[in-house]
Order: C-alpha cells, then structure tokens, then sequence
C-alpha cells in the first residue's frame, strides 16, 4: 500500500486476493521521504496513520493484521518477501520519478531471489499512454484530451476491482513484530484534521456530496457555501478510488455531476503531463518562459506566506491553508496570480510552499495548477490570466464571509469594502492591518510587460 490506503475496489489488492491463497497487506513508512519533511508538526502524517489504523482495525476483524515496516523500501520489501517466503509482491503504480525509480529497484532486489514483482493501474482510469491524439501523441491541451478521455470510458475501465478478503493471511506471531508504530516513534506529533480519515470519512463525504451534486455548476466557485466534494485528500491517499468517484458522476446524470466529471479528468490529465513531460517537475512547461526575470523579493514571498499582503482575499486564503492544510480551488488560483503576476515570485516558490502545507498535495496537481496560473504551462494565457483580487473577492465572497472568518481584524468593514485594501496609515493603525504591499494594477501591467519581454 502507498497511494492506496483501502482495502476495496484497489486493483492491486484485487489481483493479490485471487491469485493468492494468502495476502499480507503491507505499508511501509518511508525513511527516505520522512527525512524531507521539515518538522515534527505535519498533518498530513495523521492523516496517513489514522488511516492505516482504520485498515487495522478492518483486517484484524478479517482475522488479519496490517503489516507495517519502517526504512527505506528498497531493503525493507525484500527482507520481508524473504522471511514469509513470499512468491510474489503486488503493488499499485505511481507516477512520480521517486516512486518509478524505488519501484524498479525494488522488483530488480526482488528478482534476484526470483520473488515477481506485478504492478497494476489504479491511480487513474486512463494513463498517459492511453490518451493519445490520432499520431499517438501526448495531449498538450486539456478540452482535447478530456474528449479524447470520455470516448475511452467504458463500463470496464471504472468496474470495482473486488478483494476477496478470505484470502487475508490469517494472524501469525510474526505479525506482532510488525504494528504500527506510535507518533512518537515516527518523529511526528498528532494533529486535529478538518476532515475524517480512512475509507469511512472518504464514504461519508461521498455520500454527502452526492446529494449536492446537482448544484456542484453554480456552487463550485462560491467561497461562501460548501458547494464542492473536499474529496481530493482522500483520492491523493487513495482511501477513495477514482473509479468509485467516475462511476457516482456517472450515475446522477445532470450539469452538476458532468461538470464534477470534467474535475475529475483535469486530475487525469495533470498526471498525464507528469508522465509525459517529466521536465516539469524543474522548469516551465513552456520553454519560452524557463528564464522569466522574476524579481523574488523575500519579504513579498513572507508576506504572501504569512498573510499579510493587504489583499484581504489573498490573506484569509493563505491564512486558512496555514491554519488548516486546505485551500478552496477558486483561491488557489487567486493566490498563484497573485504571487507570480502581483509579487512578481517564481511559481516554483508558492509550488514548494504549497507543496508543504496542503493536505492534498499532489505533485502532478499542484505544478499543473501553479504552471496554469503563472502562465508558463499548457495553454499560459499570460494577457488574460491576472486575476483582480478585490474582484474576485467581491464575486465570489459577495457578503464578505470567509474574510470575515480567517481575516477578523476586518470584520467590521461594511460588505462593500471587505475585499479592498485599506488606504494610508490611519486606516492601518485602526485595523492592525497592513496596507497593501503592492498596487495590483502598477504590477499588473508590470507583468504582462515581464511576459511580452520573454517572447521577443
Ligand atoms: C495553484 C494550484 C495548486 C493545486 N494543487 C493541488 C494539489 O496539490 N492537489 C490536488 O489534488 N489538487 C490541486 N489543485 C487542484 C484543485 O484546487 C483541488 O483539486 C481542489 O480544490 C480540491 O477540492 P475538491 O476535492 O473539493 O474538488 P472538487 O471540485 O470536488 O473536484 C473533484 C476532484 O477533481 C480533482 N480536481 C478538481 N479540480 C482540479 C484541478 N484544477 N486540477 C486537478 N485536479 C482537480 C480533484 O481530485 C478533486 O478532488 C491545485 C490547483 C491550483 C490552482
């Protein structure tokens, strides 16, 4: 288990079942990407472990345990293999250059003492090698490639991948040196998530979406309702299956459910980017702006960070990601406008920042999203795409509301003047609110000009 913390509809685990008389489901807390994690504090770690502890309690109640081992996979797999005689080891695919590099070190150690190493798809309905034009090329563009992607879909491709659970290898002393360890141990500490966990937080919030569906088209942009599924941190952990999702939009026909469907596939096609361009994970996906003269100043790039910018859209969304680890589609694009367009800041700066902080952060998503926004990705649009701060906060936070909740030194501003900046040091010292750090419209021109310069 990696990317795919369920023990239903997960092809891998499906594979294993019937193939196998015994299957031991394991997970491996990974030294090697522990270590980049800057500190104790990150929740995406709690999410992770109550999820494997709700898989626990499952497979306990199957006869079974989850097995859990801590170390650099490469070792720690075959070990494993080695000392439960294991005939084979059956895994999901993952996408990204780290995970295809351990995986193929792992089947070579394995080979050597001829145990198999099969992989499944289960990440995507339809990978980058699927989707193809009429010459057999990547997609470039996402309208192209979503058509593309809808005349593949077949009731075959989003079918659930059944476990049979008979097949769980039935508990053994040997298990017992193999629990899960506590935060403690992992070097981590245990945090309050705004979301449930595991499979069952995943059904809950599906459950609860899907009578909300209908009005996902209208509701999807407003800040001001819960008009979205929250589900991307459980499809980055795979404690939902995307195939699950497909088929519950399939199911309630409608705008509501096609547009949640046209979401779904934006995710198929940024993982297929990252397949086939793996280049963006550095530099721009656009060559002509890898060299942007972005000035980087450190102390926009903190003030950004912190909150404190004087754009009080900008600030509550920051402010919220910070606090929570969750950030509403509609203010990603804001703030990533605003950081590369306004603050004039390498998009690789903000990626790295979210990158750190969101629950659901994914690689193939958040560098699709910030090159989209910084206007260095597929389909840039870099005279077009500068989002006005105080506009969007006016249109999308007509009452002034999620301002209100994350930005409180304004709470008193009228609704009409909740999303623009304060003006002069009178109206700072009376709010304890800085004034803007910058004009939006000065830097506005300054960027288009940054962009047009780039393309000579
Ligand atoms: C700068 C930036 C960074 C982003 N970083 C991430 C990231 O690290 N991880 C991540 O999962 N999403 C990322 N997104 C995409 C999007 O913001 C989130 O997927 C979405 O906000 C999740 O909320 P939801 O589950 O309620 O989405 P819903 O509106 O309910 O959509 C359903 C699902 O579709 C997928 N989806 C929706 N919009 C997008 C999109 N624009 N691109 C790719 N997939 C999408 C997600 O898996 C999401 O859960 C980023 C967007 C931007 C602009």
């Amino acid at each position: 288990m990696r990317r795919d913390l369920r023990l239903d509809d997960h092809h891998a685990l499906a594979e294993a079942t019937a193939q196998c008389d015994r299957v031991a489901v394991v997970f491996v807390f990974d030294t090697k990407i522990l270590s980049r994690r800057e500190d104790r504090d990150d929740r995406r770690m709690t999410f992770i472990v109550e999820s494997l502890r709700e898989m626990d309690t499952v497979l306990r109640q199957c006869g079974s345990q989850l097995i859990v081992l801590h170390g650099d996979p490469v070792e720690e797999i075959p070990q494993l293999a080695r000392q439960i005689h294991a005939n084979a080891v059956f895994a999901n695919q993952d996408f990204e250059q780290y995970a295809v590099r351990r995986d193929n070190e792992v089947r070579k150690v394995l080979a050597g003492f001829g145990v198999q190493f099969h992989s499944y798809k289960d990440q995507v309905v339809f990978d980058s090698s699927e989707v193809r034009t009429e010459n057999g090329a990547p997609f470039r563009v996402y309208s192209p490639f979503a058509r593309q992607w809808r005349k593949l879909l077949h009731p075959a491709s989003i079918s659930e991948r059944k476990v049979e659970s008979s097949s769980f290898w039935a508990k053994e002393p040997w298990m017992d040196d193999f629990v899960l360890p506590s935060y403690e141990s992992l070097g981590f500490i245990k945090n309050d998530l705004w979301l449930d966990p595991g499979t069952s937080g995943a059904k809950t919030r599906l459950d609860w979406f899907v009578d909300r569906l209908d009005d996902y088209a209208e509701n999807r942009d407003r800040l001001d309702i819960d008009g979205t599924s929250g589900l991307s941190v459980h499809l980055r952990h795979g404690t939902i299956s995307i195939r699950e999702c497909v088929r519950a939009s399939l199911r309630q026909e409608g705008k509501g459910a096609d547009k949640w469907l046209s979401e779904l596939i934006w995710r198929e096609f940024y993982q297929s980017i990252l397949v086939a361009y793996p280049d963006v994970e550095t530099t721009t996906f656009r060559p002509e702006f890898a060299n942007l003269p972005w000035e980087n100043r450190e102390d926009l790039f903190e003030a950004w960070k912190q909150g404190r910018t004087g754009y009080p859209i900008v600030d509550a969304a920051m402010r919220c990601l910070n606090a929570t680890g969750w950030m509403h589609n509609r203010l990603r694009m804001v703030v990533a406008s605003f950081l590369t367009k306004d603050l004039l800041i390498d998009y690789r700066w903000g990626e790295a920042y979210f990158a750190r902080y969101l629950l659901d952060f994914d690689l193939a998503s958040n560098n699709g999203g910030w090159q989209w926004a910084a206007s260095t990705g597929c389909d840039p649009q870099p005279y077009f795409r500068i989002f006005n701060p105080i506009l969007q906060g006016l249109k999308f936070d007509p009452k002034g509301d999620f301002v209100r909740r994350w930005v409180p030194e304004l709470s008193t501003r009228p609704d009409d003047k909740i999303h623009e900046p304060l003006a002069g040091d009178l109206f700072e010292s009376e709010f304890d609110y800085p004034g803007p750090i910058v004009d939006h419209q000065i830097q506005r021109t300054r960027a288009v000009d940054m962009f047009a310069q780039a393309k000579l």
